[in-house]
């Protein structure tokens, strides 16, 4: 155990959050700021949690490095809920949406754009596993709407490190890699997360729109369906996740001291560590391509499959939790958030080399 007691948790979400995150939520549930209240029972419409919410806001554009012409949203329903309210809002009849199918979320907002209208891939790297990033759509056909990416491939461990222009409204679901490197946001019309990666405890999610875009949003939707009623609610249309906004803010403050800069060098320092030992170490295999893997998940496997369950349960007698692959896929998946430092990576990696001894054939 560490000196706080908790385990080195490489879990893809709910993640890892940064201690001094974990210790003053831990004391706003008891008191917040000394009001004599706790952070779970303040009222969403008072001037306290309006104060979070206003800050939170502040603190997600310098981040992102967005002026005004942006609004910032918090609000419910996850991932899913994004997959599905991105085409309610945007796609019209006689209209294309396009999507890039680089992973398992993508392949998930496409079924679910498919519930409102015509849906076209423009590129997918499905047949190949999505071992790679497939190849970023040439060309945009007319009548299209939008075009959704998602930048980091949680499952399958690829991630796009540029965020091109381009000619339509570009969406991206940012869930596991937001705030994780310094990017080009401002080439994206509308950019959401889940807050259970880099942002916070899962019930929030985070969406950044461009104004200009509010006022494409299709008419004749309830306030809750429409991302213009949550912009013209200011993010209290119903009662908000008061605690997991409040906690994200918490993050969004240790984000910001950390600075996206030092945050970017620590997460390639991280990820280079591990990648480099899974090469060198002829008892782990990675089959991403290198020049499209993720610092933010990394996946690989055993070369012998039956040291999988060995290797796992290793893991957990050296304090090391959350490193398997998902369900779909199996093996290992090392999620290497924000809130992971090197010394765990260090830790991880000293792991595999004793694993690596103890299996010498
Ligand atoms: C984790 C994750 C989600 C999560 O979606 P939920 O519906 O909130 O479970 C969505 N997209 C990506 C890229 C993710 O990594």
């Amino acid at each position: 155990m560490r000196e706080n007691n908790l385990k080195i948790n490489f879990n893809p979400g709910p993640a890892a959050l940064p201690y001094v995150v974990l210790q003053e939520a831990s004391e706003a549930i008891l008191n917040y700021n000394n009001t004599g209240l706790s952070i779970l029972s303040i009222p969403h419409r008072g001037k306290l949690f309006t104060d979070i919410l206003e800050e939170s806001k502040q603190l997600v554009k310098e981040l992102c490095g967005i002026g005004d012409d942006y609004e910032v949203l918090w609000m419910q329903g996850g991932g899913r809920m994004q997959f599905c309210m991105v085409p309610m809002n945007f796609l019209s009849q006689g209209q294309i949406a396009a999507y890039v199918d680089s992973g398992y979320w993508s392949a998930d907002a496409i079924a679910h754009a498919n519930y409102y209208g015509d849906v076209k891939v423009l590129s997918s790297s499905q047949q190949d596993n999505y071992r790679h990033l497939p190849a970023w759509p040439s060309g945009i056909p007319a009548g299209t709407a939008y075009l959704h990416f998602t930048t980091n491939n949680t499952i399958y461990g690829t991630q796009w490190k540029d965020i091109p222009s381009c000619t339509v409204p570009l969406i991206a679901d940012m869930s596991s890699d937001i705030f994780s490197m310094r990017r080009k946001y401002t080439n994206c019309d509308l950019f959401y997360a889940v807050a259970q990666k880099n942002i916070g405890p899962a019930g929030a999610t985070l969406v950044v729109v461009k104004k200009d875009l509010l006022h494409k949003v299709n008419p004749g939707l309830p306030p809750m369906l429409s991302y213009a009623g949550h912009a013209k609610a200011g993010s209290v249309l119903n009662t908000p996740p008061v605690f997991a906004i409040y906690t994200s803010l918490l993050t969004l403050r240790w984000t910001k001291e950390k600075g996206i800069d030092n945050i970017e060098s620590e997460n390639k320092t991280k990820a280079s560590l591990l990648y480099e030992e899974i090469e060198r170490n002829d008892l782990f295999v990675c089959n991403v391509h290198e020049a499209d893997r993720s610092t933010m998940n990394v996946c690989f496997g055993a070369a012998n499959k039956t040291l999988e369950k060995k290797f796992i349960d290793y893991c957990e007698q050296r304090n090391i939790t959350g490193i398997e692959g998902h369900r779909s896929v199996g093996a290992f998946r090392v999620s290497l958030y924000n809130a992971i430092t090197v010394a765990d990576v260090l830790h991880l990696v000293a792991v595999m080399q004793e694993f690596e001894n103890l299996n010498k054939s």
